[in-house]
């Protein structure tokens, strides 16, 4: 009976080996807002099956890239499941994840005059022209270094005084999460970059985002650093994480000198505070 039982061990452990090479692993417990590093078998191929929400710049199913069968994936704010499909070479399998929710920060701001809330008429044309020219930047990934080792964008700062995801809830209706996370610092000091990467964007001065610099670090991962002071890069300039790339300022839609530093996947904003 013992030694029935052994073999049946054996050929189940045999079993086991012969399946994981087809299946999709991840680094931690998924939650909404998420940077997750994952991995599959480098000969297979992945693919976001579907989503609750639009998937950043890409609608519906796409092949996400992979380094090594390393893989990076922006889980969206408020989203609680993940659809992926594995493709190997005797055919393909979807996979269901769950997604633990977090819970974001609300704030409730009412008696605001409608012309605080609403950006002014001879602005809007501005406003369009730079979100397009951000969200055409984020499409284009193509820096060749897998990012997974983060620095802190700024190395000293007095306290986060707005986090990721917050919602301004302004005369009742409710705004879009706050796409990064305030880091609030004297006017001039040093911004570095938060991982190696090349500078996709440099812009002296957005409606909202006043000096702002987009990085890509590849595989649709993307920083951005606004309310600069200063801009130290050029567009296409490679940067090393740590390295200073600009200083802290007040420049666009800002009360006072901090950063904002955004993460997104894609054009899936992401919150960075995970990273560090
Ligand atoms: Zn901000």
């Amino acid at each position: 009976m013992k030694k029935l039982f052994f073999l049946l061990l054996l050929f189940l452990s045999a079993c086991q080996t012969a399946t994981p090479t087809n299946k999709i692993t991840f680094e931690n417990t998924l939650t909404d807002g998420q940077l997750a590093y994952g991995h599959i078998n480098p000969n297979n191929k992945l693919f976001i099956a579907s989503a609750e929400r639009r998937v950043g710049e890409k609608q519906g199913s796409f092949q996400i890239p992979t380094k090594e069968g390393d893989f990076a994936i922006g889980i969206p704010q408020d989203a609680t499941n993940l659809k992926l499909t594995l493709q190997t070479e005797t055919g393909s399998e979807t996979f269901d994840f769950p997604v633990q929710k977090r819970k974001w920060k609300e704030d409730i701001v009412n008696g605001l005059p409608p012309k605080k809330v609403i950006p002014p008429q001879e602005e809007q044309k501005r406003i369009l022209e730079e979100i397009l020219l951000m969200r055409e930047k984020r499409k284009t990934s193509n820096y060749p270094t897998f990012a997974h080792k983060w620095t802190l964008p700024v190395a000293e700062y007095s306290r986060i005084s707005s986090p990721f995801g917050a919602r301004r809830i302004l005369n009742g209706a409710i705004t879009q999460g706050h796409s990064g996370t305030d880091y609030a610092a004297p006017e001039g000091t040093p911004v570095l970059a938060a991982a190696d990467g090349k500078v996709a964007l440099i812009h002296p001065d957005m409606f909202y985002t006043g000096g702002t610099i987009l990085i890509d670090h590849g595989y649709g991962i993307y920083t951005n650093y606004c309310h600069l002071s200063r801009i130290d890069v050029k567009e296409g300039q490679i940067v090393k994480a740590g390295e200073p790339i600009a200083a802290v300022g007040s420049t666009g839609r800002a009360t006072g000198p901090h950063l904002h530093f955004g993460l997104s996947w894609y054009g899936v904003r992401l919150n960075p505070e995970d990273l560090f």
